[in-house]
């Protein structure tokens, strides 16, 4: 047996679900991908530990998925596992005290949000509508409207590429714009300490929906996406820029700059990776040469 069969069998023992040769368009919202050798949904930290050990010794290379929301993805296949915090206790929110959370990785964005207002909890209004799950927020310290996910975090627990779990404060985690600890670490995060301030729940659930409402009307959110290519650079904006280069509609294969928010690559249909890479690559070169402003990609490449 090869070992992506023996560590699927593995899987399976233990509850978890697993496939080979998955799509990795399936599991990103840009919904492209070639095929990953094995697929895991992982539904406990002791699962995780035995199935991370275990693809370690068989040499295999190991990815974290979140919710792929930010990932553009290779078109070839992939000879890794990848593996989904999912399920079990990595679903699970719970108050330990009045404003404190702890929150399991594999929960979406919009779940804690909900949580937190139903408890009239303020402090995360920010991250509804943000596609993802917290593990992911956490490694890219998502943000919008002013707040990051960094900004409300006590402390994270995570596995080390050891198999160890370590439990770290905010203050270890080195949070920035679109930075975490996590970027450098090798650890994946299990789950969180959230802190949040006691509010008005109306007022919570007003202040969701407004920022819902404002992504709606000003992000493509009917195409699939990975949300906003490139960081935004110092003193700019980079949708603002794209458009002002007048590539608003710029269309490579099935990859588009999108017309409702130049921000946004969207694919329009069957678009690849290297349609998409292509037009990362034409967008930055022209609005370097136009602007004298150097675009970093905020989405991360997957190989
Ligand atoms: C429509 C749309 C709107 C968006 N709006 C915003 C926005 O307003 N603000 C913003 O910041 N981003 C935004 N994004 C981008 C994206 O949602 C964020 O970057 C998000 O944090 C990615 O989370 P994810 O769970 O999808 O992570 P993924 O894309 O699955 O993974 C991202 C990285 O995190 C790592 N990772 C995932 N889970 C773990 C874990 N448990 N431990 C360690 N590493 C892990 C992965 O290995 C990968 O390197 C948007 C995307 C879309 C499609």
């Amino acid at each position: 047996m090869n070992t992506a069969k023996r560590l699927l069998t593995l899987a399976e023992s233990l509850g978890c679900s697993a496939k080979e040769n998955e799509p990795m368009s399936l599991h990103t919202t840009f919904k492209i991908g070639g095929k990953a050798k094995l697929f895991i949904k992982v539904n406990s930290k002791e699962n995780f530990r035995t199935l991370l050990l275990k693809a370690k010794d068989f040499g295999m290379p190991i990815n974290v998925i979140g919710n792929g929301s930010n990932m553009l993805v290779t078109d070839d296949d992939i000879d890794a596992v990848f593996f989904q915090l999912s399920g079990g206790e990595f679903d699970e929110i719970k108050l330990i005290d009045d404003t404190t959370i702890v929150c399991g990785a594999g929960v979406s964005l919009a779940k804690l949000c909900l949580f937190a207002c139903e408890n009239s909890l303020t402090g995360l209004e920010f991250a509804y509508g943000i596609p993802a799950l917290l593990g992911g927020a956490v490694f890219m310290n998502s943000g919008a409207y002013n707040g990051e996910i960094g900004n409300v975090i006590v402390s994270c627990t995570h596995i080390t590429p050891n198999g160890e779990f370590q439990t770290l404060p905010k203050s270890a985690l080195d949070f920035s714009y679109r930075n975490s600890a996590y970027k450098s670490n090798g650890c994946y995060v299990t789950d969180v300490m959230i802190k949040l301030c006691k509010g008005n729940k109306s007022e919570i659930n007003d202040k969701m929906k407004d920022y819902m409402a404002r992504r709606r009307d000003k992000q493509p959110l009917e195409f699939p996406s990975a949300g906003s290519v490139f960081k935004r650079p110092e003193n700019h904006f980079a949708g603002a820029l794209i458009e002002q280069c007048g590539l608003k509609g710029k269309t490579i294969g099935g990859a588009q700059i999108s017309r409702k928010h130049a921000g946004f690559i969207i694919n329009i249909g069957n678009a690849t990776c290297a349609d998409v890479l292509d037009l990362i690559e034409f967008t930055r070169n022209t609005v370097l040469a136009e602007t004298g402003v150097e675009l970093e990609p905020e989405v991360l490449l997957i190989k």
